[in-house]
């Protein structure tokens, strides 16, 4: 544990994936940099995600036809989005204003900044992996497989909206499907590959990340938990943890779903609720696909790891409550089978289980840049489903808008100041 008191150009708090992509572009960038995180890197959201780093999620998670499936689904512990009937009267709020969100005004706001911003992530982790590499980054694209000619149309229609943003897609009926994965026989009625996107172990990329930040010389602080950031005339001074003090020019709350605490005890509201999803991973059986696959009605992600096969999904609106529920656990596992019928269930013994907090707005987009009304403190959070897909593109926004230089990207639809309030 550190104690005393430590000075920087910017301290950053929080040793997620975002909060590490922010530290790699600042210090490369000449600033004396101070990580701290009350765990250690990836202890939070960034450790037992899906992977995927997917330009093609253009559309934010506040979409039509969002609202009508969360009625539908509202109550069931074993649906693909819960929200618990008990957190609706605390979470009213919020829940209005994603409603206002989901619509098709909304999602044409928001994709093409989505799209700079994650494209802009990939181009940055092809360049990390070519330096550093060792963290399962993999360039093959997603294949979302559909079961129902339902689900397939709408997946015909976002991926026409992928293609507005440049990117390409591909159809494939059946017999595509064994082409493209001849390894895995899939139930299906065929799918949609996304040639760009690509995947990686987020564990061990956030861990890559972190000791290479730790080999320039970037002091990393764990085991502190950050209490609050001082204040004097509308400049940021110092951050308080118990025994540490940090004094910096300039302040990132980088802390995931918990920056709605950080930020509470410096005096801003901040519309950001924590979702909660699952994560089961075992070891890859015979037939693992080598393709990551999103299977598309069940909402659930299938990811080949090192040796290993990460099912992931769900969406619940239930705070932070850290328990494992076995229903929905048990939901994701029972989903896999149904398109991928040859693959042995999972054994118990050899299986990781795992829950984390996405931190999400209720227009779905991140919140990057200063907190209004302070000169030297800016948010780096809300990144919801794609914040590892977004995390690099994050992390050089921030250094640009920090160096007072053009951003790559129009910075408006992130404006923390849609969400951030004095309280
Ligand atoms: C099931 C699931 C699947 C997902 N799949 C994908 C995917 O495939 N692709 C994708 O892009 N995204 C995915 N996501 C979303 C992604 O995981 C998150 O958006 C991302 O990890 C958020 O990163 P973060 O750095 O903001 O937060 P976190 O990773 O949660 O990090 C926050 C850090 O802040 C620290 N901290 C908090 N409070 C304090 C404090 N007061 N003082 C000091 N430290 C503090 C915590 O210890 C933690 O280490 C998925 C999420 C889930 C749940």
């Amino acid at each position: 544990m550190e104690s005393g008191e430590i000075k920087a150009d910017v301290a950053v708090v929080g040793a997620g994936v975002i909060g590490v992509c922010v530290a790699l572009e600042l210090s490369s960038r000449g600033y004396e940099v101070v990580l701290l995180d009350r765990r250690g890197p990836a202890a939070g959201c960034s450790y037992g995600n899906a992977g995927f780093i997917c330009p093609s999620h253009v559309v934010p998670l506040a979409a039509p036809g969002v609202i009508a499936k969360v009625l539908k689904w509202m109550g069931r512990p074993d649906s693909p989005f819960y929200l618990s009937p008990a957190r609706v009267p605390a979470m009213a709020g919020w829940l209005l204003s994603f409603a206002r969100h989901c619509n098709p005004e909304h999602v044409r706001h928001s994709m093409r900044p989505l799209a700079d911003l994650l494209m802009r992530s990939r181009a940055l982790y092809d360049a990390f992996d070519e330096k550093v590499g060792g963290f399962g980054y993999e360039r093959r694209g997603i294949l979302k497989v559909f079961k129902t000619e339902k689900g397939f149309d709408e997946g015909r229609a976002e991926a026409a909206m992928v293609r507005e943003t440049g990117q390409p897609t591909l159809e494939v009926d059946r017999v595509g499907l064994e082409r493209l994965v001849p390894e895995t026989p899939i139930e299906a009625r065929g799918g949609i590959l996304y040639p760009e996107d690509a995947h990686l172990d987020p564990a061990a990329f956030v861990r890559k990340a972190f000791s290479v930040l730790e080999s320039r010389g970037v002091r990393t602080v764990n085991a502190v938990e950050v209490e609050g950031v001082r204040l004097a005339g509308g400049r940021a001074e110092s951050l308080s943890a118990r025994g540490v003090s940090v004094r910096a020019k300039q302040f990132v709350l980088a802390a995931g779903a918990w920056t709605v605490d950080l930020a509470r005890r410096c005096g801003w509201r901040i519309a950001l609720v924590p979702a909660k999803g699952y994560s089961l991973t075992r070891p890859a059986p015979v037939g693992a696909p080598a393709l990551p696959l999103l299977l598309a009605e069940a909402k659930v992600a299938v990811t080949p790891m090192a040796g290993q096969l990460r099912y992931a999904g769900t969406l619940e609106l239930a705070g932070f409550d850290e328990r494992l529920d076995a229903r929905r656990l048990g939901a994701i596992a029972d989903a896999v089978p149904r398109y991928l019928p040859k693959l042995a269930p999972p054994q118990e013994a050899e299986t990781e289980k795992w829950c984390g907090f996405r931190p999400c707005t209720p227009d779905g987009l991140p919140l990057i840049g200063l907190l209004p009304g302070v000169e030297n403190l800016y948010i780096a959070a809300g990144h919801a489903m794609i914040g590892m897909a977004a995390a690099p593109g994050t992390g050089l926004l921030l250094a640009q808008l920090m160096a007072g230089k053009e951003p790559y990207t129009n910075t408006s639809a992130f404006d923390p100041a849609r969400f951030c309030r004095r309280r």
